[in-house]
């Protein structure tokens, strides 16, 4: 959960008068209580670390089941984490404490010290570099339990490498971004006033989306696919397709995640990333759907919508609070000690926003990408019956088959599989763990759907063809009345707040 993350943290590292601890004496008690509550939480995580290494020794048949209990528990271990966090902060003083003592001089002025936000949220840093270490051991085990011998894990080292790079790239970029800007705030105020800082600050997120994935590969330790078999038939497939990128890249992770994505709004500076374990496992007409998938969300312009959509949807939400702001000032003042918490609205705001706005649309465009990946591997026959060496394909996937249905399902079914998502589905009833496990299962595949509801929708098309061209004019309309209500709303709310004073409040 990468993005609940980036707003938990940005959340934490705002201005915010933190409240001092319940008990005196205040430094004492919030060092400590914050020192025991990590504690404890990484001891939870070392019970479930040796439940799983001893399990294993003694019965390594039952990894399946060790591994999936070994996936839930440390699901839930991340909310307690984060949930640990946010109680040091808000209950045990923790963030009082941070933003009390580590203040610097200057213009003879106190202020926090460059950078001292990040410190707020030091006892999720520390449980998370802490789990890392503890849970080497377990997925070492897992990892021998499913090889034997056959492939060597990480280093420990190496592991905690693999993690932190890409927690950097995920969680810790945008952070850093934001303590970065308030930095300049508290240290140079009349740079950041200045309009050419406020443009500059608009570009830098456009800009970083361009250029990020020139700088993915060597901070994930991505390298170049090697030529063979396997590269030749994606650039075969890229050919007919009619799809360019730069390069096709491999991800070593020793086996740990199946796992494909696109990176990049330019041809010239976009990759398609596999990973080890996905390469290996899906026979090569799966390898082709999956990849068919990628091509779809470069085909439909995804890339672009979601940062148009990022866009809009950023400055009307600044619009709607500065026009909230206005109003509210003109009312009623906010009492000042509680004026610093006003800007947590913004964060949870927006990731509530994220959540269900764009979930929406992620989960639509996740679909239209799965039937671009039927039609990668889909013949010029609509009612083929199996495919072979005298097959043909069409061009630039303008058609749909079912055996090319049936090849892009059997991959999303093994890709599941392998990533400890599928399994049979237990029957269903309304007790409350069932209904909790539901919830859980769509908070996770918020941007994805669940993966039976992704198969059942493809199923439908092999019933009836004629859905296929339904769904892609639905999708097309559901796409432009959101971007119009956004663009009609950002006019509307411009006009009402003045175009220089939204400008300013970018
Ligand atoms: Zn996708
Ligand atoms: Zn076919």
């Amino acid at each position: 959960m990468p993005i609940l993350l980036v707003f938990v943290l940005i959340a934490a590292c705002l201005p915010i008068e933190w409240p001092a601890p319940p008990v005196d004496p205040p430094r004492e008690v919030a060092a400590s209580l914050t020192g025991c509550a990590v504690v404890l939480a990484l001891l939870a995580a070392m019970t479930l670390r040796t439940w799983v290494v001893r399990t294993l020794q003694r019965d390594p048949d039952s990894r399946f089941e060790v591994a999936h209990v070994y996936g839930c528990w440390r699901r839930v271990l991340f909310f307690v984490n984060v949930g640990v966090t946010a109680g040091c902060v808000l209950g045990l003083g923790w963030g009082w404490l941070t933003r009390r003592e580590l203040l610097v001089f200057w213009r003879g002025e106190a202020r926090l010290a460059p950078f001292a936000e990040l410190l707020v949220p030091l006892p999720y840093f520390a449980l998370l570099f802490g789990c890392w270490l503890i849970y080497f051991d377990a997925e070492r085990e897992l990892h021998r339990a499913l090889y034997k011998d056959d492939r060597p894990f990480w280093s420990r080292l190496a592991y905690i490498l693999h993690n932190l790079r890409q927690f950097a790239l995920l969680v810790l970029l945008p952070v850093a971004l934001i303590a970065t800007q308030q930095t300049l705030s508290r240290f140079a105020p009349e740079t950041t006033r200045s309009d050419a800082y406020r443009a500059a600050s608009l570009t830098v997120v456009p800009v970083m989306i361009l250029f990020l994935p020139l700088v993915m590969k060597p901070l994930l330790g991505l390298q170049s696919m090697p030529a063979g078999p396997v590269r030749d038939r994606l650039e075969a497939l890229a050919k007919r397709l009619n799809f360019r990128c730069t390069d096709f890249l491999l991800w070593p992770t020793h086996g740990a995640v199946a796992n494909a994505m696109i990176v990049g709004l330019l041809p010239r500076v976009r990759f398609v990333v596999f990973t080890d374990r996905i390469l290996e496992e899906l026979p090569p007409e799966e390898v082709d759907a999956v990849f068919g998938h990628e091509v779809g969300h470069a085909k439909h312009g995804h890339i672009w919508l979601y940062a148009g959509f990022l866009t809009l949807s950023l400055s009307v939400l600044a619009a709607l609070l500065l026009l909230v702001g206005q109003q509210l000032d003109a009312a009623m003042p906010v009492p000042t000690e509680y004026a610093t918490w006003l800007g947590l609205v913004p964060v949870t705001l927006l990731g509530a926003y994220m959540f269900v706005v764009f979930g929406l649309l992620s989960r639509r465009c996740e679909r239209q990408a799965d039937v671009f990946g039927c039609k990668a591997v889909s013949c010029i026959n609509p009612a083929c019956v199996c495919h072979d060496e005298k097959t043909i394909y069409a061009k630039g996937g303008a058609s749909l088959c079912p055996t090319g249905i049936r090849t892009f399902t059997r991959a999303l079914e093994r890709v599941a599989q392998i990533n400890g998502f599928g399994g049979p589905q237990p029957e269903k009833q309304f007790t409350l763990g069932e209904l909790l496990r539901g919830a859980w299962a769509w908070m996770r595949a918020w941007q994805h759907s669940p993966m039976p509801r992704r198969v059942a929708f493809l199923y439908t098309l092999l019933d009836s063809p004629t859905d296929e061209p339904r769904f892609q004019r639905r999708l097309a309309v559901f796409k432009w009345v959101l971007m119009l209500i956004l663009a009609g709303a950002l006019v509307a709310l411009g006009q009402s707040v003045g175009w220089k004073e939204l400008f300013d409040a970018m």
